[in-house]
């Protein structure tokens, strides 16, 4: 597997092209944390290769649930092999517990259960700090159809029923998440980018302590000895199977 050029240098990860396969990429995790669309920024040594761990182990989970996505796999710490993708500009957030911009947006109390979870869509463009927009904006914005968008959001809705039962089977609530999706070569829509507690709200069910990058957004306390929790649980719960 031999890394070629640099393609993308974006907050969270570096994309490099691979040689001699141009339907592959590979995704390099950064130790930088970001928060507030970069206004926040840190470093956590660490953090790169818990964030690449977490998210290969969640991505396999998927593929044995039959969730299509970019990921191949786990190429070193730090590093994961998938399939390159013309990403949808489109942040897909679903919600299962009140908390982040829903909070200040509609003045939802912090913690409200939604019950059924909700889909929230983002036009994924920093300079407009991702506003968020409705179905009829991303038709317009993007090159999807409405039968696509439809089976985004059930595809995101499946995730969610997914990932709820294996964080609850570790301890955690998940609160709300966002996905990414992308179309490979042959035109089909896949699940990409990441998931991670860079990227997922998930509560301690037992404390309600936040063990996500509100650590960070909010000075709350160690984000790596969080991370590595996170880590450790998915492992006992893999090998637990
Ligand atoms: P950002 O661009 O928001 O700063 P990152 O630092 O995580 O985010 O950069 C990774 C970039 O790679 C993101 O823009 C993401 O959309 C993109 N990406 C993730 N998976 C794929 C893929 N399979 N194919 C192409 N691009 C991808
Ligand atoms: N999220 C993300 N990337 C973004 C925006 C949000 O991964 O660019 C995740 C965030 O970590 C949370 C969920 O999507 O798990 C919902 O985020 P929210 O809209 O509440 O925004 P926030 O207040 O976190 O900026």
């Amino acid at each position: 597997m031999m890394k070629g050029s640099l393609l993308y240098e974006g907050k969270a990860k570096r994309v490099y092209h691979v040689e001699g396969q141009p339907e592959q990429l590979i995704l390099s995790y950064k130790n930088d944390a970001t928060a507030f669309n970069g206004k926040k920024k840190d470093q956590f040594e660490g953090k790169g290769r818990l964030n690449n761990l977490i998210t290969s182990k969640i991505f396999d989970y998927l593929k044995q649930h039959n969730i299509p996505s970019h990921f191949i796999k786990e190429l070193n710490h730090t590093e994961q092999l998938v399939a390159k993708t013309a990403i949808i500009p489109l942040e897909v957030v679903v919600r299962n517990v009140a908390a982040g911009s829903i909070t200040r947006r509609l003045g939802i109390p912090e913690k409200e259960r939604f019950n059924p979870p909700l889909v929230e869509l983002f036009y994924k463009k920093d300079e407009l700090d991702d506003p968020i927009i409705n179905d009829q904006h991303a038709y317009h914005l993007t090159d999807i159809s409405k039968e696509e968008l439809d089976s985004i959001k059930d595809k995101a809705l499946e995730v969610n029923a997914l990932l709820a039962n294996l964080f609850k089977q570790t301890g955690l609530d998940l609160v709300d998440f966002k996905l990414e999706f992308g179309r490979i070569a042959d035109g089909t829509i896949v699940l990409a980018d990441e998931i991670s507690p860079d990227t997922c709200r998930l509560w301690d069910d037992k404390t309600g302590e936040k063990m996500d990058k509100d650590v960070f957004r909010e000075n709350l306390g160690d984000l790596i000895s969080v991370y590595k929790i996170i880590l450790q649980r998915l492992e006992e719960h893999t090998c637990a199977k």
